[in-house]
């Protein structure tokens, strides 16, 4: 089967791989509809991630072709969405709904191929209620990672009705972000952008403002929006140390920062001003799997569509221009066809 091998930073091949095979009775293999490219992906092509070789991609949907003797909630011939996070789902860790904190959670990877091994199929993957039509693929793909991580991002920064609520970044996880919040009844959704598409899709995703400044000045913005008192709810959607801060200090006291950007080594936060700030913090690795029934049930009812996220569609042959229209911010992210 054919798959993407990044080689080293910026080399990035489609190429023939082995057809991965059950190795444990709780694998599934699935064969990939659709895949696509991850704002994280662009570390290691950057060259900040150390790359070596790497089978690429940790998103998917496709078709259940082999299942282990121990799998019991799917079948072959299934249509499943899964987290980029593998889980249990059973464990007390996932029982709570930190299933990427799962005794056994390991990280996807290599889903940007024809096939994918799976381990956990029963706690990883989620069937949908029959074949999808193809208009569904997009949305759906979405839930694997962008959607499901935008959406615990606004529930860990407690968005819901009578809350403003600001995005710290215009990538495709805060625009995921800005569609969560709307869904979970925010009354005001700030994203913070400088980029027109992305300002635009940000508002068809329910945005009402839109700030352009950045750091103190991004801040003072927020603050001016909000009467002086900073944002409810802050969605932050980068991962660096100015990002973090930014999204700290536009939290009004008592107010709640939900944090999704991925952090690398050397991204440190000054103690003093976590302290001064009084606000909760709360982000990680997104527990996708607990929000995956109930976003594929919104998605297969067509009342959301978080698909328009991707803005580039191209085979999965041609990932190597994919991943360069993505570092050079000519598509927000990049859905790769089978
Ligand atoms: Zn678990």
């Amino acid at each position: 089967m054919h798959g993407v091998v990044m080689h080293s930073p910026g080399d990035v091949r489609v190429e023939d791989r082995d057809d991965p095979t059950i190795i444990d009775p709780t694998d599934a293999i699935i064969r990939l509809t659709a895949t696509c490219i991850c704002g994280s992906d662009l570390w290691p092509y950057r060259g900040v991630e150390r790359v070596d070789h790497k089978l690429m991609g940790h998103e998917y949907v496709g078709v259940v072709e082999q299942i282990g003797d121990d799998v019991k909630t799917l079948k072959v011939g299934d249509f499943v969405v899964g987290s980029f996070v593998i889980s249990d789902n059973t464990c007390e860790i996932c029982q709570a709904g930190y299933q990427s904190k799962c005794v056994h959670a390991q990280f996807v990877s290599g889903t940007q191929a024809e096939l994918a091994r799976i381990p956990y199929a029963d706690g990883t993957l989620v069937a949908t209620p029959g074949p999808p039509d193809a208009d569904l693929i997009p949305s759906l793909l979405a839930a694997s990672d962008v959607l499901g991580t935008g959406w615990f991002a606004a529930v860990a920064a407690e968005v819901g009705p009578g809350k403003t609520v600001a995005v710290v970044g215009d990538g495709a996880v805060g625009l995921m972000g800005v569609l969560a919040a709307k869904q979970l009844g925010a009354d005001r959704i700030i994203a913070m952008s400088r980029h027109a598409d992305r300002q635009a899709l940000a508002r068809e995703f329910g945005a009402t403002d839109i700030v352009e400044e950045r750091g103190a000045e991004g801040v003072a913005r927020i603050r001016e929006l909000t009467d002086g008192l900073g944002a409810h709810c802050v969605i932050e959607a980068v991962g660096t140390e100015e990002s973090m801060l930014q999204a700290i200090h536009a939290t009004r006291g008592g107010g709640h920062v939900g944090f999704v950007g991925v952090a690398h080594e050397g991204v440190n936060l000054p103690l003093d001003q976590l302290f001064f700030a009084e606000v909760h913090l709360h982000g990680g690795p997104a527990p996708v799997r607990r929000f995956l029934p109930e976003l594929i049930q919104k998605i297969w009812n067509h009342e959301i569509d978080p698909g328009k996220v991707f803005d580039l569609k191209i085979p999965l042959e041609e990932a190597a221009a994919g991943y360069a229209a993505m570092n050079e911010r000519r598509a927000i992210k990049v859905l790769l066809t089978l």
